[in-house]
């Protein structure tokens, strides 16, 4: 497909644009990676097992701009940075610089995206080669694209180690005699050597002191005035995306959830995991304090089997239950979760037997009279629910629970799923509108 078809296909605006042109325009953006696909799992029969670490997301980074990326740790930031950059194969979708489709570029025309667009990454301590001195390391990149003679070049580094707080004499200097926010300076006066208009700052001080990490987001800050520079910043680390961002993009298990100017995301967030996200963090910092009611409880789904629908919802305060349901939310999510396990099939239905006092297993199946098994179905109610339901569905979950304790495990999922499934895992939810958010809750779909 050429990226034509592809921009077509993934649609060719991006959502919730700020004013002005756009330098990075991607579209569709997908990064699979495939495990279990060897030779030898071919051999062994082995089906390849996609690891859905950026799935469709669309957005453009605005010249001048320092966009955030942020979500927690394993969401798809840093793939999602480093293949628009091309440093990771796309599996599908498009990404023009300057208008220029960089998927399509070879030559001299790739060489030239290879120079404007360049990353700093996270950890200062292992970017840096230690046998290579601080200015070697950073001419590097002047010596391969062959810029002005060797004395011209060793000249812009000496510019470049003072304009980022160095002193040109550090240039003779090894990495192991710096401390963590210098050499991330480095790093930083590395990647500007070519004079690049675009930078990828991949967690650019999550591996710093909070003390250091301030002087270096006002140095990104300045460095950006001067030089005219266009930021994606990619953070986990709200109080940093806070600090530096112009408009922030809100990433949830490969997807976007929500795109907003910085203002709007932290005062007015929409979106149910930006919200969580916000709320986790003075808890975080308070320790102990209402751990009970993190926000962000449960594990992050497996990216190599999303929930169907909304990414989220199965971590969700806000899953809209079925119309006609009248139950609050904590009843909901209760059942919600029962049905989770049964579906997956992790509930331990000997270890609950057990400890209902009942008889094991005789010959495979469990052989219990209509007294015991109603001890089983009370067990099972007692041991998977935290909460008492009201009555109606009290009768159906106990329904469901009497499959469960014969063992029918599909039917039983098949009964909470036809009265309880949710909107939020029908259907996926679009990221449109003005400030973009892609919830049912905002952008209620037509069923
Ligand atoms: P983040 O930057 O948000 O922490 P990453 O982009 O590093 O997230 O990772 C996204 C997902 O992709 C994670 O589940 C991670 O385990 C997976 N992943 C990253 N790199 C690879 C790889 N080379 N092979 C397989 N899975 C990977």
């Amino acid at each position: 497909m050429s990226t034509d078809d592809l921009d077509r296909a993934s649609g060719a605006t991006a959502p919730g644009n700020a004013d002005g042109d756009a330098l990075v325009e991607v579209r569709g953006l997908t990064k699979h990676y495939f495990e279990q696909d060897s030779l030898w799992d071919r051999l062994l029969g082995n089906d390849p097992v996609a690891v859905k670490a950026v799935d469709g997301i669309s957005f453009d980074v605005v010249e001048g701009e320092t966009l955030g990326l942020v979500g927690e740790s394993g969401c798809g930031k840093s793939t999602a940075g480093e293949t628009l950059l091309r440093l990771e194969q796309p599996t599908a979708g498009s990404v023009r610089f300057d208008g220029d489709p960089v998927f399509d570029l070879d030559g001299p025309a790739l060489r030239a995206f290879r120079r404007n667009a360049q990353i700093v990454f996270q950890d200062p301590f292992t970017s840096l080669d230690p046998r290579v001195t601080i200015g070697e390391t950073i001419r590097e990149a002047l010596d391969i694209h062959g810029i002005g003679t060797r004395e011209e070049r060793n000249e812009r580094v000496r510019d470049l180690l003072e304009r980022v707080g160095l002193a040109a004499e550090h240039f003779e200097r090894y990495p192991s005699e710096f401390s963590g926010g210098q050499r991330q300076r480095v790093g930083i006066a590395r990647a500007l050597a070519v004079e690049p208009d675009f930078l990828v700052l991949d967690e650019p001080t999550s591996a710093l002191d909070v003390s250091v990490q301030a002087q270096i987001l006002n140095l990104l800050a300045d460095l950006q005035d001067d030089f005219g520079l266009t930021y994606l910043l990619i953070s986990h680390d709200l109080s940093v995306i806070r600090h530096i961002c112009d408009r922030v993009a809100v990433m949830y298990l490969g997807e976007l959830v929500e795109i907003a100017d910085v203002e709007t995301l932290f005062e007015a967030p929409e979106h149910p995991y930006t919200e969580a996200l916000l709320e986790s963090v003075p808890r975080a910092e308070t320790a102990e304090r209402e751990r009970d009611i993190d926000p962000l409880a449960g594990d992050v789904p497996s990216p190599r089997d999303p929930p169907s629908g909304c990414r989220f919802r199965t971590r969700c305060p806000k899953v809209i239950p079925p119309d006609d349901l009248e139950i609050d939310q904590a009843d909901y999510r209760e059942i919600m979760f029962l049905r989770d396990r049964v579906e997956e099939r992790e509930i331990s239905l000997d270890v609950i037997a057990e400890e209902a006092g009942l008889p094991a297993r005789d010959g495979g199946e469990f052989a219990f009279d209509e007294r015991q098994r109603d001890r089983f179905v009370e067990q099972l109610r007692a041991q998977l629910l935290d909460v008492d339901l009201p009555g109606r569905h009290e009768r159906t979950v106990d329904e469901a629970l009497g499959l469960l304790a014969d063992e029918e495990w599909a039917e039983a999922a098949e009964m909470l799923q036809a009265e309880y499934e949710s909107v939020c895992e029908r259907r996926v939810p679009e990221l449109a509108g003005d400030h973009p958010v892609a919830c049912h809750l905002k952008n209620p779909p037509e069923e």
